[in-house]
């Protein structure tokens, strides 16, 4: 499986743009793409696949984070490229949705062989859980419902390797003993913290960024 960090506040790779934001694609196996989230705008978000050889076509499923500009700024633009990818976003949502199949998750749910989602998380925000040979990923778009809730209720799928994504004013650090891999992107504010407190697991993250795991 390989995550692909697509828009981002920070850069990975050159040639690549930034913005306040946050967006990955999630490859697991031969199923169709899966986009976790679209960041703020459009035009970066297409310009980014593009330098990254992503075909919007191609993606099957797109699943929201949570309903705040930076996460859904580049749903429309991908839906005009994309008439036929499945769209998951948390059941508070209420912004108008697209005349398309669109699945309101409150629940935990399982959206693909590998792939769940830890269901609509103090009323706000859903995280994914992907199964992995080293254990659960977890993929959060800004963790709102706290950083703890989110690795709580990924842990239903397993035990938890590691995290990826937003971790916004998250500071109650003792939460992530025991993780393997922690890259923290986007929103994170406390990022040169992690990094002194967990060198061996912090992985920097920004556009452009992979991850591979089995
Ligand atoms: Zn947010
Ligand atoms: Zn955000």
């Amino acid at each position: 499986m390989k995550v692909t960090i697509v828009y981002d506040n920070c850069l990975e790779k050159r040639g690549l743009r930034t913005g306040w934001g946050f967006s990955s694609l999630i490859e697991v196996g031969n199923a169709p793409p899966l986009l976790f989230d679209t960041g703020a705008d459009g035009a970066t978000l297409l310009y980014n696949m593009k330098q990254l050889d992503i075909e919007p076509k191609q993606i099957g499923t797109i699943v929201i984070s949570h309903a705040h500009g930076d996460h859904t700024g580049g749903l429309s633009d991908i839906l005009e490229i994309n008439k036929h990818a499945e769209i998951y976003v948390p059941a508070s949502t209420v912004a108008r949705l697209p005349e398309r199949k669109v699945i309101m998750v409150s629940q935990p749910i399982q959206i693909s062989e590998a792939v769940f989602s830890t269901g609509e998380l103090e009323g706000i925000e859903q995280s994914l859980a992907i199964k992995t040979s080293k254990g659960i990923l977890v993929v959060a778009g800004c963790s709102h419902p706290g950083v703890g809730t989110i690795l709580d209720a990924a842990s239903r799928y397993g035990k938890v390797y590691g995290i990826i994504g937003g971790l916004h004013g998250f500071r109650d650090f003792s939460r992530l003993e025991g993780l393997s891999m922690i890259c923290p992107c986007h929103c994170t504010q406390h990022k040169s913290e992690l990094k002194r407190l967990f060198p061996e697991q912090y992985v920097a993250c920004g556009a452009g960024h992979e991850l591979g795991l089995l």
